[in-house]
């Protein structure tokens, strides 16, 4: 590495899945002799926060709950790395100087820190695509008036991105979500009806943060996808195909109007596509498992059943009706997750909410700011929980 110039990187949301698969690339690549760390951030777990920074000589290391401050602040005394907490300090961590941004807070909350950033031009690794479902028009927007790459984590996304060839969008005829179809895949409704949290949240093939992983066993997860693809790539509803393929090896595809079709392939590991996106338009060097195709043996397709997975009905209709209805979806579903694993709702009620508030607020139009779309997303909230609060009243 150029030890005269290290690239400036910043990780919102370093202490999660993501953000640990970021540092772990981060060192693969060079550690502190290739990069200098501006800012990290993370939520509750103190002691993972303060021991990272440390590591990667972060300047800045930002908790989201105020009440941890005196926790992270003991841990970090006496090594010069500032020190802040609550909402705004994390948009501070998102708009201090640097040249690349990975966004990896999980849900609504990444998405003011991760508009400071593209607001100032960074490069941003989205891993965060509840940002992108939530503001879509406007995130997108915000990125280009700063003049930043929005570079996609997610791995269908990365996927797409590494399949899409230079000025050839007039030739996409369709994009291809792969789904591995989560732990629920071959389960009738009436067994996943009582599944706790422990059960839905163990995915087959990847391992991830809680949110994401009861949205694959639920399909959310893809439905949130559907949307970010719609942003993302610029494509009609009707150009975004999911398919389910239970070996998670290709990671999506790309139609093109000739009849061939574009994939990309690997081992279920995020540090790929972090990589990618952390090295992009160049291909780093990576220590991860390669496929080996003798083992692998075959790949699997089957057709999405929207009926045990409704939310990919939901997800289509959002993208149909446009206005904020997919802010509404992924407000409700935030809600309904949170609820879920609480014991409040059963799996299957959270569909049913997300549904039953999309459907209450069909009479609300585009968001042309983003206060129109953080009032959406508030009142969605409000309705979820006053449906679950009612769905308890009458159990
Ligand atoms: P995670 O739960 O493991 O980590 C989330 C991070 O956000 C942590 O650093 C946590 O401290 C922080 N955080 C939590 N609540 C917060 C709040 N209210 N305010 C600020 N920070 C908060 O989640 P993850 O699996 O790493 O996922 C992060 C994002 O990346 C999500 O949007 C997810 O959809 C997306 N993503 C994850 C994967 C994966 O493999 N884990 C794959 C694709 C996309
Ligand atoms: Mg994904």
């Amino acid at each position: 590495a150029d030890l005269g110039n290290k690239r400036r990187i910043t990780i919102l949301g370093s202490t999660g899945s993501i953000g640990v698969n970021t540092l772990d690339v981060v060192n693969q690549l060079g550690g502190r002799d290739a990069f200098e760390v501006a800012a990290i951030t993370g939520n509750s777990n103190i002691a993972l926060l303060a021991e990272q920074a440390k590591a990667c000589g972060a300047e800045l290391a930002v908790t989201a709950d105020e009440k941890h401050y005196p926790a992270l602040k003991d841990a970090l005394v006496g090594t010069g790395i500032e020190v802040a907490a609550g909402a705004a300090a994390l948009i501070e961590a998102g708009a201090r100087p640097s040249d690349w941004v990975m966004a990896a807070i999980v849900g609504t909350a990444g998405l003011a820190p991760t508009l400071a950033a593209a607001s100032r031009g960074a490069d941003i690794g989205l891993a965060n695509k509840e940002c992108l479902v939530s503001a879509g028009e406007l995130f997108v927007k915000a990125v280009a008036e700063g003049g930043g790459r929005l570079i996609p984590v997610d791995s269908e996304h990365s996927a797409i991105f590494q399949s899409l060839e230079d000025d050839q969008h007039h030739a996409v005829e369709r994009i291809v979500l792969t789904a591995s179809g989560g732990p629920f895949r071959t389960w009738t409704r009436e067994q996943m009806a009582g599944v706790t949290a422990d059960i839905a949240r163990a995915h087959p093939n990847w391992s991830m943060g809680l949110k994401i992983s009861i949205g694959s066993a639920s399909m959310f997860n893809k439905a949130l996808e559907m949307v970010e693809a719609k942003h993302l790539f610029n494509v009609r509803p009707e150009q975004i195909e999911v398919i389910v393929h239970p070996q998670s090896v290709i990671h999506s595809m790309v139609g093109y109007s000739d009849g061939s079709v574009l994939a990309q392939l690997g081992c279920p590991d995020m540090r790929t596509a972090i990589g990618y996106a952390l090295t992009y338009p160049d291909r780093p060097t990576l220590n991860v498992e390669r496929l080996d195709f003798a083992k692998l043996a075959r790949l699997d397709f089957e057709a999405p059943d929207e009926v045990r997975f409704p939310a990919l009905r939901l997800a289509r209709m959002a993208l149909e009706r446009g206005g904020v209805q997919a802010a509404v979806m992924n407000a409700a579903e935030e809600i309904s997750f949170h609820a879920f694993c609480a014991g409040r709702i059963g799996f299957l009620d959270m569909a049913d909410i997300v549904e039953r508030v999309m459907e209450e607020m069909t009479s609300h139009g585009s968001a042309t700011t983003m206060d129109q779309v953080f009032a959406a997303d508030a009142e969605a909230r409000r309705r979820a929980g006053d449906l679950i609060a009612r769905n308890e009243l009458a159990a």
